[in-house]
């Protein structure tokens, strides 16, 4: 037995009866564990992550706190930033009332295009440890549980809850299996969420080759394993291969036929004992076992200093990748008329769409903060939106109509019949809206109709687009006539890939006229998970608003456009198509460039983007989607307060076609296999000899650091010397690759170089410094699939010193014997 387990665990989960321990092994609803009132064990409350603590309401619910997204955490390249960054999300899980966070997302990008990049951290298996390691260890230092997620091979979006990811081992172990690995045996991480697909065959929720094999067996972890939600397809299996608790509850697969299977004899009660006792033992490590259950939500204060960190973190992460005759920063001089346009400028996109999305407890924009700042230097500011970026028409607009009120039917077809009476009455605030379990009745699966219901008073006149997407049928009428019905249109496109995708149609309004919306909803009993509906509507536009943006540039001195994506191009639950920006931004950005004095585009998107008007514009700075005091990240960087201090997580393709997984993703048949094996990110573009648009690493700073000097300390750690020798301090990444110099028995997917150590530098003006930087234990070694375990490649490897996978400044030699390690 483990010594630091208090006996009392075993005396307690002894103590539980048969069907006590079963109740243990699923959730009681959506967030929380099921409490055995009889012995005082309180619920556990588990929260999305992972960039904010969201508490139990999908949207709209109490404010937290929203941190940038992973991306722009890894563009940090700085882990005490990210573990400072990982104690606030402690603080705010604790104000939910939450002791899980279910965070941090560490799949890698293995396609520039996967719909959750923007949650994960990078293509590089060693930098995703390392930020997700100070993330858990910050996180876990506040009494909270990170639970690291999705287990394994869950790195796209298409077909996710079915697809099999078919990886070969060594790829396994050397790229996707990295930064689980990092967080279980560096910081502790005590508890992992499996991922919903399949990994070479059976679901990673039933896969006990991974669960009690390699985590538990190999690695030590001695934690809590939980489902994705809905991701658990069996009753017997999962609990055999180690997965814990089913997640969400109320079960779906245990319960009843969990003890009925215990019953038959077709699973041994000592593995309900030992799921039941892990629920225990992460309660009693927690000091759940302490205290009551779970409180209401309630909203975060936000404290300044809090908001001060998510605004110094944005910065941080923000990657500066062009900027001719030094554009930026921007100085007092060139700031008297600034043109502001582009779609993501007045509402800039602080975070991605999906389960990692949280009610902000602030929000700066682009737009906001650009004026004050040109303002107080006595310029001025305009702003012109130039072209719209919807995927998905936005909700109605809360100021234009009062609230929706709700009538749930008990017999579905009844909001057909004008005389049936609801069974419950509800009023919401919002047009987009979500449950869970069946409103009228929790205890049975969803089988309901709804009426939503408001008046929307259109503040302009003309062509209005109103849509409709949902999970189950529905119709929208306006003014008692039929506008809009998917009744039989089949699932995909939204709520996580799980209802139908949009339908618009165009409806001539007048102003201040009040018009009745009355939508039906439909839902049947399915296997669908939840049930959806969310109204959208958008109001007519200029006709010529990229011409009013261009005239608007032409007349000032410098133009900002905040281009990008937004949370329904990267979402959960769908890829994106190409790497294009949407709409018609690419022309926008050109069209500008040829008038402007000065063109600084913003790219305010989770992945890369297509840049084909690179050479035409002055400046571009890259900011993920930074959190939500992103205006003032963003003017700190522009006006020169601090540096550009991000440096890029992941390669800038030219083309999609030039990406390491093209030809294989999204894959087919039921199954993506990935036959790019070791070769993604810049691995790939090393040994195809492919020029990215900008390589992994890549980032300018306002002042350049030279690297002078580096030397072998050991063959575990290098000394490099870097020097200022500009006008003003600044900071670089330092990075280290290693290299095989003969590689005549390299496998064909051996890497040329893998990054395996860096250091972030603040240098002062005219210094020069020297930092020790610490190499990945594992720089030498390869996974040996006959021996099942990890040895040297022996010979000459080169450690290449630079600032980029690109850019490399010097060699150091060292000569790996058979016998090292
Ligand atoms: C996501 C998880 C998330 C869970 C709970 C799932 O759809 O894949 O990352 O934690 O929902 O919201």
């Amino acid at each position: 037995m483990n010594q630091d387990i208090p006996l009392s665990i075993d005396a307690l989960v002894d103590s539980l009866t048969i069907e006590e321990q079963v109740a243990l092994l699923a959730g009681e609803d959506f967030w929380q564990t099921v409490p055995i009132e009889r012995l005082g064990i309180p619920a556990m409350r588990v929260s999305d992550g992972p960039t904010g603590a969201r508490g139990t309401q999908f949207a709209g619910g109490p404010a937290s706190i929203n941190v940038p997204c992973s991306t722009s955490l890894a563009a940090s390249w700085d882990p005490d930033l990210v573990e400072e960054v990982g104690q606030l999300l402690g603080r705010e899980t604790r104000v939910k009332d939450a002791r899980v966070l279910l965070a941090p997302t560490v799949n890698l990008h293995r396609t520039p295009i996967g719909g959750r990049n923007f949650e994960c951290m990078s293509e590089d298996p060693y930098l995703t440890a390392r930020t997700a390691v100070a993330y858990v260890k910050g996180v876990q230092s506040e009494g909270v549980a990170c639970c690291i997620k999705h287990f394994v091979g869950n790195d796209t979006e298409f077909q996710r809850n079915s697809i099999d990811s078919q990886i070969d081992e060594r790829t396994l172990r050397e790229l996707y299996l990295v930064p689980f690995e990092a967080a279980v045996s560096e910081a502790g991480v005590m508890s992992v969420m499996t991922a919903y697909n399949r990994l070479n065959g059976p679901f990673a929720a039933d896969h006990g080759e991974l669960i009690n094999g390699v985590l538990r067996g190999e690695w030590g972890f001695d934690g809590l394993v939980m489902s994705d939600w809905f991701g658990l397809h069996s009753t017997v299996e999962g609990v055999e291969a180690g997965l814990d608790l089913e997640m969400p509850g109320p079960t779906r697969h245990r319960g009843a036929a969990l003890l009925e299977a215990v019953t038959e004899g077709r699973i041994a009660p000592t593995a309900i004992r030992t799921a039941a006792r892990n629920v225990l033992r992460l309660m009693s490590r927690l000091g759940v076992l302490d205290g009551e259950s779970p409180a209401a939500d309630v909203a975060s204060a936000g404290s300044d200093e809090d908001r001060q960190l998510v605004r110094r973190a944005g910065s941080a992460g923000m990657v500066l990748l062009r900027n001719e005759s030094a554009a930026l920063p921007l100085d007092n001089a060139s700031v008297v008329n600034v043109a502001v346009v582009g779609p993501n400028a007045l509402v800039g996109q602080i975070m991605g769409g999906g389960s990692a999305q949280v009610t902000p407890t602030h929000r700066r924009d682009p737009l906001a903060a650009i004026s004050d700042r040109v303002m107080s230097l006595g310029g001025n500011v305009s702003y012109s939106q130039g072209c719209s970026t919807h995927k998905r028409l936005p909700p109605f607009d809360p100021a234009h109509y009062s609230g929706m009120s709700l009538s749930f039917f008990a017999v579905a077809d009844d909001v057909d019949r004008p005389d049936a009476e609801p069974q419950r009455l509800g009023q919401v605030s919002s047009t987009q809206l979500m449950w869970t379990v069946d409103p009228i009745d929790p205890s049975h699966s969803p089988d309901f109709g709804v009426i939503a219901r408001t008046v929307f008073t259109p503040p302009t006149g003309g062509m209005w687009q109103l849509s409709l997407t949902s999970v189950a049928d529905a119709r929208l009428f306006v003014n008692g006539e039929l506008i809009l019905d998917n009744t039989g249109h089949p699932n995909g496109g939204s709520f996580f890939g799980m209802g139908k995708s949009e339908v618009r149609e165009g409806v001539d309004m007048i102003a201040g006229y009040p018009y009745e919306l009355e939508a039906r909803l439909i839902r049947r009993q399915s296997a669908d998970a939840m049930t959806g509906l969310h109204l959208g509507a958008l109001a007519p536009e200029p006709a010529d608003m990229m011409g009013e943006a261009v005239a608007a540039a032409a007349e000032a001195d410098v133009t900002v456009v905040v281009v990008g994506t937004n949370a329904d191009w990267e979402c959960e639950g769908w890829d994106r198509d190409n790497l294009d920006l949407p709409g018609r931004q690419d022309e926008l950005i050109a069209q500008v460039a040829a008038v402007s004095r000065k063109t600084i585009v913003v790219v305010n998107a989770g992945s890369p983007v297509a840049m084909p008007w690179l050479d035409d514009v002055d400046a571009v700075l890259m900011t993920w989607f930074p959190g939500q005091e992103m205006g003032d990240s963003l003017t700190d960087v522009l006006f020169g307060d601090v540096e550009p201090g991000g440096r890029l997580p992941v390669t800038f393709p030219r083309r999609l076609e030039d990406t390491p997984a093209f030809e294989h993703h999204p894959g087919r048949n039921g199954s993506a296999k990935y036959l790019e094996r070791r070769l993604i990110g810049y691995r790939w573009y090393d040994s195809v000899g492919r020029e990215p648009l900008f390589p992994f690493g890549y980032g300018l700073g306002y002042t350049d650091i030279d690297i002078v000097d580096a030397a072998l300390i050991d063959a575990h750690s290098v000394s490099v010397t870097v020097r200022n020798p500009g006008q003003r301090s600044g900071s670089e990444v330092v990075q280290v690759y290693a290299h095989r110099a003969d590689r005549s028995d390299a496998e064909p997917d051996e890497a040329e170089q893998r990054l395996v150590g860096s250091a972030k530098v603040t240098v002062d003006a005219g210094g020069s410094q020297q930092v020790a930087i610490m190499l990945d234990p594992r720089a030498y070694q390869t996974w040996d699939v006959a021996q099942h375990g990890w040895v040297d490649l022996a010979g000459e490897w080169e450690l290449r010193v630079g600032r980029s996978s690109r850019h490399i400044a010097t060699i150091c030699r060292v000569a790996v014997g058979a016998d090292a390690s």
